[in-house]
């Protein structure tokens, strides 16, 4: 037998049992602390975690007291909770990495009340009899958006696949190449289309479609005329597409609805703040269209959900589509929902009390002015030279508004003698996690997603970053 296989059989052979480490006094205190199980759990991961390092020839501390260290931290793992909350320095109010929208503190309120007891989610009042969890949102979307009727499913991918479902099921859809989109993340136009089991017909070019190739591809077996919104990129050059007027003219003359992906679905006319790429779902409704999905939680600023709206008979129907209770939101969305859509019936303030409205629509100056604390804060606890102050500019992210840059203030620090990806991994790691970006080779600090409360611990942070503590 070689001596390293005898120095790692006696090594092995040292290891406690998880019984004698539990019975030791240090586990007795451990246990009058922290939940039995938890101890138990963390004792046995340890003494794995060494029988492993052995095996593999790493040279570690094994003692008896690094025993417990190691213990101690491992119960500190496991009752960390893996959600947390982060700080956005990232610039990109609708980030869909970091949980999309927040949600103001009025509409958590709400989810609270809600939560916190029972409710009359499927009760009616007036009756005393059962009633619809739909009825919480619909009246507020009718009144907001114009439509005859809406529901609410678990996301806008949901949305689509039910409408697809029930409208189109076994039947052709009619949707334009140029609108055969991915949005981030595994939602693709002909995968869902798939999965609901109607049958895609590709209509035009990938970069021009005329009113003449959706009207030669309608036949007997046409259920749906679909748009989708681009959302997350732009065809440009030599392009054209077809109307939303000309679209519903045509459905009207063969009797084939007409639905609309619009993907973000803003509830606000955006032209007093300078948007006119984006049409307010209201705008749309008017229109004619049968059918609008929209997503809650992109610039609506909602919880995560999927809006249906339009006509009163389709969304009967697919109310009734045993895939509906699949895709069903809880009482705390609809609790979210609910009281986000209250914000809109003040449309004047509607875009201070919305987190992401705000967010997205706050001056340039508002947005200088906290970039300066955090560079005037910083500068008190770091070299100056380190850190400065740039004009830059802000996607909205999440497929929202891909036209539009809005003007922001970054800080921008270039550390040393640690590299910027120490500083971007350590401030990642920290508690609580502050997410930024690295651009030629400066740690960047977009003050647009970053809250007043947030500008002292983001200072702290990066200070404490850059101490290497
Ligand atoms: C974002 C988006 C979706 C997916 O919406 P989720 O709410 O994330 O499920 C679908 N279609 C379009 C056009 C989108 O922009």
């Amino acid at each position: 037998m070689s001596s390293e296989a005898g120095d790692r059989r006696a090594a092995l052979a040292d290891l406690p049992s998880v019984d004698e480490v539990l019975k030791s006094p240090e586990s007795l205190d451990l246990l009058a602390n922290f939940p039995r199980r938890v101890v138990i759990q963390s004792i046995r991961n340890v003494i794995d975690s060494r029988r492993r390092a052995i095996l593999a020839s790493q040279v570690a501390d094994f003692s008896r007291s690094n025993l417990f260290k190691d213990i101690a931290e491992n119960i500190d793992r496991l009752l960390s909770f893996s959600l947390v909350s982060v700080i956005n320095a990232t610039g990109v109010v609708l980030h869909t990495n970091l949980g999309r929208s927040p949600l103001s503190e009025g509409v958590l309120d709400n989810v609270m009340k809600v939560g916190m007891g029972y409710s009359n989610l499927e009760y009616d009042l007036e009756t005393g009899k059962r009633g619809q969890r739909h009825v919480h949102t619909g009246r507020l979307l009718r009144d907001i958006t114009g439509a005859e009727d809406a529901i609410i499913v678990n996301n806008n991918a949901a949305a689509v696949l039910l409408c697809l479902n029930t409208l189109a099921k076994d039947r052709e859809v009619i949707v334009s190449r140029g609108e055969l989109v991915e949005i981030g993340g595994s939602f693709r136009v002909p995968d869902v289309m798939a999965s609901s089991n109607a049958v895609l017909r590709e209509v035009g070019t990938t970069n021009k479609t005329h009113l003449h190739d959706y009207s030669n591809a309608i036949n007997e077996k046409t259920a749906l005329i679909l748009k989708v919104h681009q959302s997350n990129y732009k065809i440009v050059g030599f392009t054209s597409d077809v109307g939303f007027d000309e679209l519903v003219s045509l459905g009207g003359k063969h009797g084939i609805p007409v639905m609309y992906d619009l993907g973000s679905g803003c509830l606000l006319d955006l032209t007093p703040v300078g948007i006119r790429s984006e049409p307010s779902v209201a705008e749309i409704i008017k229109k004619g269209i049968d059918l609008v999905t929209f997503s809650g939680d992109k610039l609506l600023g909602g919880p995560q959900g999927g809006v249906i709206a339009g006509r009163k008979r389709f969304i009967e129907k697919i109310r009734k589509n045993p895939l509906a209770r699949a895709v069903r939101v809880d009482k705390l969305t609809i609790a979210a929902f609910e009281a986000t859509l209250m914000e809109y019936m003040d449309t004047e303030k509607a875009v201070k009390k919305i987190p992401v409205l705000d967010m997205l629509f706050q001056s340039p100056s508002e947005i200088q002015s906290r970039a300066g604390k955090i560079a005037a804060g910083l500068e008190m606890q770091i070299p100056k030279g380190l850190i400065e102050v740039l004009e830059d500019s802000s996607m909205a992210g999440g497929g929202s508004l891909p036209d539009t840059k809005f003007p922001t203030f970054s800080v921008s620090i270039s550390p040393s003698p640690m590299s910027v990806n120490e500083l971007e991994l350590s401030l990642r790691k920290g508690q609580p996690p502050v997410i930024a970006r690295i651009k030629d080779d400066a740690l960047i600090l977009d003050a647009r997603t970053i809250r007043d409360h947030e500008i002292e611990t983001v200072i702290n942070a990066v200070a404490a970053a850059l101490a290497g503590q």
